[in-house]
């Protein structure tokens, strides 16, 4: 059993100047929380947060990780606070363990690829610390270490939630070593049959393999020295998950795996990296297509090696990793190498021009003297664009920055998002633009009867809800067109008095439609309705023009009837379903006086008033012209504008107000004022029930002493 000296032996040996006073207190602490707890294992629980310890020692981190590791459970398995931790250890100390209880606490539950990788991305993501995230790797390896104590179910849970969030995690920042062990470990739990049968295949060529790596690093030494480069040599089996990938994706048996063989030269300088890589290509083929130079270009961890694969003589393939002794160290312990104690001396790691992504981190680093600030600055550059929100359900969902509730909406179901009326973030109301944060728990309301707005195209930001709102905005213009299509194409058959049923029968139909590039019947009622075609195009290829008789204009059909003006928003008509109905704003008519519908491309129909100026103009194409009357409640009020002229004389604005009570009608607005040669104006708006309420008032204005002249003022 590890014991707290090996911990404080390991720290002295890369510390020695360490604060030994608190690593102690550190550690006594802990084991009075943790007193009478047990393992698994049967083991006191202590072993737990000194092993831990003792692997963060051993990655050469700083105090303030190996004393987290200590601590790392006492929040989340005892009864100690943030607080307490804080006043023993100080505020970084409390603030890691704290993360820690925060990562523990988002349990992994989904199968889904994505999902994972949305965990990992949040994970990172909630950090501000990426010490946390060193710990954390540190605790996941000593419990799969140890993961044989607990039940079956247990373990397929840990190992499959290892697999696929904290090994993954451990590549991307670089640690390859303890990607590789969690790796190994939850695959002898996942697929215990697989990695026994690899296991034993890979023994029963042990012999063979031993002979092999000796025979090749003889060849390889030798050869090295003769061109003077000096040159470390190992030969060994690649770690077990890496094969056994290897052998799914090919879909091959162990048998004919050859290359499990690896070699690594170590060599001082970059230089003798690609002079050993002539070398060795120069004593065996190179496979094609296997030299990659992550020198030249790191991996997005830092990952920096020369790799080939080559033929043995013997037509045994094996790979090749050369790399210098820095360039180890971070393939190795990656981020970790990083976050070494180094008091006092600089790293020399960003000694080579293309290590790009570690020099720039060297750069802050000289900018930045708070080390917390370099780790934000770590932090920001792991995944600057997006953002991570929950579902009330506590599925992970990514988003690109800016991000809103819409966009949430439409990532769970485009009817989600069609319907979404509102959402909650966090448990409060927020308004639909609002950007989501990091962590947020959404929750969606929905309203079957709500619908997509033009507005939502403004504040979205993924491709999805933008492609979704619009297609819904297309294809609701798209079924008001059709239906106007048809009612005029319908109306002008009418007219003609051809039968409608030569739209619902042969051959001749389609080919007519063809003929005309219309793929479906709805395609040219939509197309009628934009104005693009005229139906005597269709009706010509159906009816010769001789059978056409006369048409009669006279008895145009009624067919629009509806409760217009509810001030001017579109409303549906009945008898024509789905049609839209607006009062043009150009006019404003109120009910009673003389109207014209006019259908316009793409967006219902629009009612002007007879005495609108630009009736004349719209009504150039009198197909487009539709006959439309009042009709619905009475209660309706309709806006009006007037414009009054009068002498500035004290009193005629209370008359004319007066006189608007006395008619019963409300003033919405008003508006006064005095010009040169003591000339008044007043602009009032008005609730006008019909017509005749507008006559009546005009004509009581116009008797008032002092009023020079009414007139109703259009738009
Ligand atoms: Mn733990």
């Amino acid at each position: 059993m590890i014991r707290f000296e090996d911990i404080q032996e390991q720290v002295l040996s890369y510390m020695p100047d360490a604060d030994m006073e608190l690593l102690r207190r550190a550690y006594v602490f802990s084991a009075m929380e943790h007193r009478g707890q047990v393992r698994s294992s049967g083991e006191p629980y202590l072993t737990h947060p000194l092993e831990v310890a003792q692997i963060l020692a051993e990655l050469r981190l700083d105090l303030t990780c190996v004393i987290a590791g200590l601590l790392h459970d006492v929040i989340e398995d005892t009864l100690t606070t943030r607080e307490v931790l804080e006043e023993y250890f100080g505020k970084d100390i409390a603030h890691l363990v704290e993360g820690l209880s925060k990562i523990s606490r988002i349990a992994f539950t989904s199968r889904e690829e994505a999902q994972a990788e949305n965990f990992r991305k949040m994970m990172l993501a909630m950090v501000d610390d990426i010490r946390v995230i060193l710990v954390k790797l540190a605790d996941r390896l000593h419990n799969m270490r140890t993961l044989e104590h607990l039940s079956p179910r247990q373990q397929q849970r840990i190992a499959r939630e290892t697999m696929e969030i904290y090994a993954p995690i451990a590549n991307r920042l670089g640690m390859g070593k303890i990607k590789s062990e969690l790796e190994d470990i939850s695959l002898a739990y996942l697929d215990p049959e697989g990695y026994a049968s690899l296991v034993s295949a890979l023994e029963e060529r042990r012999k063979i393999s031993d002979d092999f790596i000796t025979e090749i690093r003889t060849t390889l030494e030798t050869k090295l020295q003769e061109q003077g480069i000096r040159c470390d040599i190992t030969g060994r089996v690649k770690h077990l998950y890496s094969i056994y990938k290897k052998l799914r994706v090919q879909g091959i048996d162990v048998g004919q795996v050859y290359d499990y063989l690896a070699f690594r030269i170590l060599t001082p300088t970059v230089k003798d990296c690609y002079a050993a890589l002539g070398t060795i290509h120069s004593i065996w083929r190179p496979v094609p297509g296997r030299i990659k130079d992550f020198i030249a270009m790191p991996k997005p961890n830092m990952y920096q090696s020369l790799h080939t694969s080559v033929m043995s003589e013997k037509g045994q393939p094996f790979e090749v990793q050369i790399r210098t002794p820095e360039m180890h160290g971070i393939a190795e312990e990656g981020i970790a190498a990083h976050w070494k104690y180094k008091e006092g001396k600089k790293v020399k790691a960003g000694e080579d021009p293309n290590i790009q992504w570690l020099r720039q981190i060297m750069e802050w680093q000289q900018e930045l003297r708070d080390p917390r600030d370099f780790l934000k600055m770590v932090k920001v550059e792991l995944y600057p664009e997006e953002v991570y929100a929950f579902t009330p359900q506590g599925q992970v969902k990514s988003f690109p920055r800016g991000a809103t509730p819409v966009d949430f909406a439409y990532s769970i179901h485009s009817e989600v998002g069609h319907h979404c009326l509102g959402a909650r973030v966090n448990g409060k109301l927020v308004p639909l633009k609002t950007p989501l944060h990091n962590g947020d728990i959404v929750e969606i309301l929905t309203n079957p009867a709500h619908r997509p707005s033009q507005d939502w195209l403004s504040f979205v930001v993924t491709s999805r809800a933008r492609s979704k709102i619009r297609q819904w905005l297309n294809t609701d213009r798209r079924s008001s067109s059709i239906q106007l299509g048809k009612s005029l194409v319908e109306r002008e058959l009418k007219r003609f008095h051809i039968s409608a049923k030569i739209l619902h029968g042969d051959g001749k139909l389609t080919e007519a439609l063809n003929s005309l590039g219309f793929p479906s019947l709805d395609d040219y009622y939509a197309a009628v309705a934009y104005g693009k075609v005229s139906v005597k195009q269709l009706v010509g290829h159906l009816v010769p023009e001789t059978d056409w008789k006369e048409p009669t204009e006279s008895k145009i059909t009624t067919v629009v009837k509806k409760a217009l003006g509810l001030s001017g928003a579109a409303v549906k008509v009945r008898g024509l379903d789905d049609v839209m109905v607006y009062l043009a704003k150009c006019c404003g008519p109120i009910r009673g006086e003389p109207i014209v519908g006019y259908i316009t491309r793409g967006k219902g129909v629009s009612v002007h008033s007879q005495r609108c100026p630009n009736v004349e103009r719209l009504l150039y194409d009198p197909e487009r012209k539709i006959e439309v009357a009042w009709a619905g409640s009475k209660e309706t009020k309709f806006q009006v504008r007037l414009n009054i002229t009068s002498e500035d004389r004290q009193g005629v604005l209370a008359r004319v107000t007066s006189a608007i009570a006395d008619e019963k009608s409300n003033i919405s607005d008003v508006s006064a004022k005095t010009f040169e040669g003591k000339q008044g104006q007043i602009i009032l708006t008005l609730d006008i029930s019909d017509l005749d309420h507008l006559e009546r008032i005009v004509k009581r204005l116009r008797g008032i002493q002092g009023v020079h002249q009414v007139e109703r003022q259009s738009g």
